[in-house]
């Protein structure tokens, strides 16, 4: 933000949404960054949720009525922003899955008793929500999901396995993608709100990055849920799960293009203050080069993200847009990361300076929310071919 101010002028923010920024920037700095090392080996705590409640980063973008701040997603735009400078994309991604992905789907689809009992405590922090579609046999293909959910007196059981979900062991209840009727395909998916419960059994996973987040496989034997807790349509889950990855592609890239920045300031810093052969490294054309390409780099992905975030807010159909942010953010994190660390030489390879976290943790961008394949798949077929 702070290094390339050519940006300004693609901003998509008011000053409102600055002050905001700070007050942001402000707690992430206070709570969260002098933290992020420790919350790397023991996944962050609860009380996470509960302190940015108080500050009311967990509602943003939900009315009032429900406990939220009545603002709109370029509200929800600037706290991805800013949780991608803590420099832990675990940390980020826990956060992110409760307010980006779990509970937008209550806010939109649910009735309005489902929204009392799961967004209100969730504005609070008071409980802590998972998506779950992913299984072992369906991630990119989420038709194939086959968790099932039977009919009961009163509601339904829920058995089956779901896989990779974020806030897996910690969630207080799960907005889950399960088959209601035998149709293949699309066909006969529904989404229930499941709470935690005995006949779940969450177990953590080990992961090359993310290490501050709780990634969990979650498997359910015969899970009660009620009648009340179908969300949206019956057997009309899978539009549903299609339109909330747009927000979550899109708030995928605002973060990344933050993260970015925050690496490319931490190495530009490096590269004045290193010294090698009587001079600043940064003096070397062929690091001063990279530190060109690298700018180049996060201007094009903040400007195709914020091109895709105004079409977004504006309510137009932006799939095609958050699409290639999502391709292009994730994939340029990558090489950010990487091309970081090389400047820092040794040091990039040290956990001390952050940016080898950063490496590791981009590496989820091109799989997580999407791949890279499936985000290509979406655009080739957009144009007819
Ligand atoms: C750390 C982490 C956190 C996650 N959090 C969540 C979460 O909170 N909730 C949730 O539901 N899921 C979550 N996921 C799951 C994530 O969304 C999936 O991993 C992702 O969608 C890919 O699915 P898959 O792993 O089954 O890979 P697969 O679908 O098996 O893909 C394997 C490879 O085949 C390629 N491929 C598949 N189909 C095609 C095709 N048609 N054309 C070309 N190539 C193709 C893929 O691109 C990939 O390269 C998480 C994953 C991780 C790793």
């Amino acid at each position: 933000m702070d290094a390339i101010a050519a940006h300004d002028a693609f901003s998509p923010f008011s000053a409102e949404h600055d002050e905001l920024r700070a007050s942001v920037r402000q707690f992430v700095e206070r709570e969260l960054v002098p933290n992020v090392d420790a919350w790397e080996r023991d996944t962050f705590p609860n009380e996470v949720f509960t302190k940015m409640a108080a500050n009311g980063f967990l509602g943003l973008k939900y009315p009032t009525e429900y406990g939220g701040e009545g603002g709109d997603f370029l509200h929800e735009a600037v706290l991805a922003e800013e949780l991608g400078r803590c420099g832990s994309g675990g940390l980020a991604a826990g956060i992110g899955a409760h307010i980006e992905i779990a509970t937008p789907p209550i806010w939109k689809f649910g009735t309005e008793d489902q929204k009392q009992r799961y967004l209100v405590p969730a504005i609070t922090g008071e409980k802590i929500a998972a998506l779950a579609i992913t299984e072992p046999e369906a991630g990119s293909d989420v038709a194939s999901v086959r968790t099932r959910a039977t009919r009961v007196d009163g509601g339904w059981t829920v058995s089956g396995e779901k896989l990779y979900i974020t806030n897996g062991v910690r969630a207080d209840f799960y907005v889950t993608a399960v088959k209601t009727t035998d149709e293949g395909g699309h066909g006969g998916m529904s989404f229930l709100i499941i709470d935690q419960q005995d006949a779940i059994t969450a177990s953590p996973l080990e992961k090359m990055g993310w290490h501050a987040s709780d990634t969990a496989s979650v498997a359910f034997q015969d899970a009660f849920v009620p009648e009340e807790n179908l969300l949206g349509e019956l057997d009309g889950a899978f539009k549903l799960i299609m339109a909330n990855f747009q927000w979550e592609r899109l708030s995928m890239s605002l973060g990344t293009v933050a993260s970015m920045e925050w690496a490319f300031e931490k190495t530009l810093a490096f590269a004045r203050e290193r010294h090698a052969f009587g001079r600043p490294i940064g003096s070397f054309q062929t690091i001063r080069h990279d530190l060109a390409d690298l700018m180049t780099t996060i201007h094009t992905s903040r400007c195709l993200t914020y091109d895709a975030l105004r079409r977004f807010a504006a309510g137009q159909d932006a799939t095609q847009q958050v699409t290639m942010a999502k391709l292009v953010t994730q994939r340029a994190a990558v090489n950010v990361a990487d091309v970081c660390v090389q400047i820092h030489g040794g040091a990039g390879y040290m956990r001390e300076y952050g940016i080898e976290r950063m490496y590791r943790d981009a590496r989820l961008g091109p799989i997580g929310g999407g791949t890279d394949e499936i985000m290509r798949e979406i655009l080739g077929r957009s144009l007819g071919v």
